[in-house]
């Protein structure tokens, strides 16, 4: 006989994080299962509490939470300026970044009134900004935001309605140079990030034209999106200098670094706690 886990217990094992070699397990009869189960369980809960533990004492924060800081720390030491815009965005502001009723993201966007959704992206908050900035600062002028983005989606296991985005960007570099800036910025946030593995590959962006991605080497995931201007869409904010920018979402990275299967267990909930299951 060759037997694997039932329903429940796969299901179970995938809450308490447990490995695909484990979950791949099959066993001659239901008893060795169901007591090889047993053990396992109360290993992966032990393991689990202990987390908790270290949670409790202070000696860890959430993962989520960490990387945050992690890469703001990183940016900052590099130059970048932190800004802090609302998650409320006015639909005129949307429509600035093309996004009207026939863009393909018009449909994913949360509508909270009439004129104000929940932000589906940090792009036109951080124009706003920093046409502004332009004209105060010295170029080049580099800033970042990082927080939560919201898009409905149909795909679950790489998209949640709600995601933590980190958008950089920095205005006023030399032309020439817009390439090997992206390469760069790309690197310093997969190094914080813990990812060795990623490629940069050309897409075709609904917003931006042409993109910039960064992918994992591993799956193919995308883990943010690059652009460069001068863009048409700048003209919408008179602004005219060149400029690169990325767009990566924290819990992706989070999954890609952990080598985790779905974004659930790395994004903001109320069933987890730093990824542990509080059902347990
Ligand atoms: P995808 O094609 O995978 O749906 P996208 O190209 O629509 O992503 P962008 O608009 O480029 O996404 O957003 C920048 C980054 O934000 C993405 O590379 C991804 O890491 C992250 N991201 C976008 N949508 C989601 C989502 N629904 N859940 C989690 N992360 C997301
Ligand atoms: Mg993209």
């Amino acid at each position: 006989m060759n037997l694997n886990w039932t329903d429940i217990q796969r299901k179970r094992l995938v809450e308490l994080d447990a490995d695909t070699v484990t979950l791949a397990r099959t066993f001659d009869d239901s008893d060795h299962r169901n007591r090889a189960f047993q053990t396992l369980e109360k290993e992966r809960v032990a393991a689990h509490r202990r987390h908790l533990d270290a949670l409790r004492s202070g000696a860890r924060r959430p993962r989520l939470c960490r990387l945050e800081t992690v890469l703001v720390e990183a940016l900052v030491s590099h130059g970048f300026v932190q800004v802090s815009t609302p998650v409320l965005m006015s639909k005129g502001l949307l429509s600035r970044m093309s996004i009207t009723v026939d863009h393909p993201l018009w449909e994913q966007v949360y509508w909270v009134d009439r004129d104000k959704c929940l932000r589906p992206m940090l792009a036109p908050h951080l124009y706003y900004v920093v046409k502004d900035l332009l004209r105060l600062w010295a170029k080049p002028v580099r800033i970042f935001e990082v927080g939560p983005c919201f898009r409905k989606e149909t795909e679950g296991a790489r998209h949640a309605a709600e995601f933590t985005m980190l958008n950089l960007c920095e205005f006023g570099l030399p032309e020439d140079q817009r390439r090997q800036r992206l390469e760069h910025l790309a690197a310093l946030i997969m190094d914080s990030a813990g990812i060795h593995r990623y490629r940069l590959e050309s897409e075709t962006s609904a917003v931006y034209g042409t993109t910039l991605d960064v992918v994992a080497e591993a799956d193919g995931l995308e883990l943010g999106s690059g652009a460069m201007g001068p863009h048409p869409i700048d003209r919408a904010w008179r602004i005219t200098d060149t400029w690169v920018g990325i767009g990566f979402g924290l819990e992706r990275l989070l999954m890609t670094a952990e080598g985790g299967s779905h974004l659930s267990r790395f994004g903001r909930s109320i069933s987890y706690l730093d990824g542990i299951r509080l059902n347990i």
